[in-house]
């Protein structure tokens, strides 16, 4: 069977059902429905490396609709990522020694009609990183978040078990004014939910609930879905969320 025939039979599974879209869902019922879960999950399985840059300037100038990753290191970034495109090791790349500080970009779509860019961005928040390290990375991540003109939505992916950190909130605050306006939109992966139970898991869904519902605002397009790259939790729901972000439902 294809990656896509597995990864489908296990979309099926119990677990899946348990997969939760809070009430700030990026994208209500109505517009999930929409989005074919099948053709969400062929589009992002067509990412394919295409470029990297240690500088924000190095980044191609495009008309793409982007969609950043972002998380404290060993939220499961990086796992999250090749579980959403269905690929062993795409975005280890981003692992490679030099180039964890780098932005990654992923193209998807198309080969000769390209339709959006995953950019994965450094991870932060390694306790022994020195503080010049940590100035530079508040820099480029602010800088990313507040100008990056095709940015069109950010993932955040939190630990399920350990919650929002200091500078997960930092980092919503450097986007906060473009999620205001519903300019970006935001998700939030709680990622390792195959380690909670369900107790826990309603636990840390109305946690991250409370931390967005500060942020929440009419024109606000924020979502939470409980993740778990192991179990295949929540993956169905987040390509159809991001796919949702890239072609916006047609207006009647
Ligand atoms: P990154 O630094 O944010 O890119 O994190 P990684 O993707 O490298 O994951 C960090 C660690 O968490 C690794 O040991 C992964 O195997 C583990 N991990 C990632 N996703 C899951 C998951 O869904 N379930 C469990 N149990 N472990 C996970």
């Amino acid at each position: 069977m294809s990656a896509l025939g597995d990864f489908m039979a296990e979309q099926n599974s119990k677990q899946n059902k348990a997969a939760a879209v809070s009430k700030f869902a990026t994208v209500d019922a109505g517009d999930l429905e929409a989005v074919d879960l099948k053709r969400a999950l062929a589009w992002t399985h067509t990412a394919r490396f295409l470029t990297t840059a240690s500088q924000l300037d190095q980044l191609p100038v495009t008309e793409l609709p982007e969609i950043a990753f972002v998380g404290r290191s060993n939220a499961g970034k990086s796992t999250a990522i090749n579980t959403l495109t269905q690929q062993k090791r795409l975005a280890f790349a981003s692992k490679t020694p030099g180039r964890t500080q780098h932005i990654n970009l992923f193209e998807l779509g198309p080969k000769l009609a390209p339709n959006a860019l995953f950019a994965d961005l450094p991870g932060y928040g390694y306790a022994a990183v020195e503080r010049g390290a940590k100035m530079r990375w508040q820099r480029v991540m602010a800088d990313y978040l507040a100008v990056r003109r095709s940015l069109v939505g950010v993932v955040l992916m939190v630990d399920s078990r350990l919650g929002f950190t200091e500078l997960d909130e930092q980092l919503l605050e450097f986007v906060t004014p473009r999620l205001a306006g519903g300019l970006v939109k935001l998700l939030v992966l709680l990622t390792k939910s195959d380690k909670l139970n369900r107790s826990e898991s309603n636990a840390a869904l109305a946690a991250a609930q409370n931390v967005l519902g500060e942020r929440a605002t009419d024109d606000a397009d924020l979502g939470i879905v409980l993740f778990s790259a192991l179990k295949k939790v929540g993956v169905g729901d987040a390509a159809r969320a991001l796919q949702s972000w890239i072609e916006p439902p047609k207006e009647a």
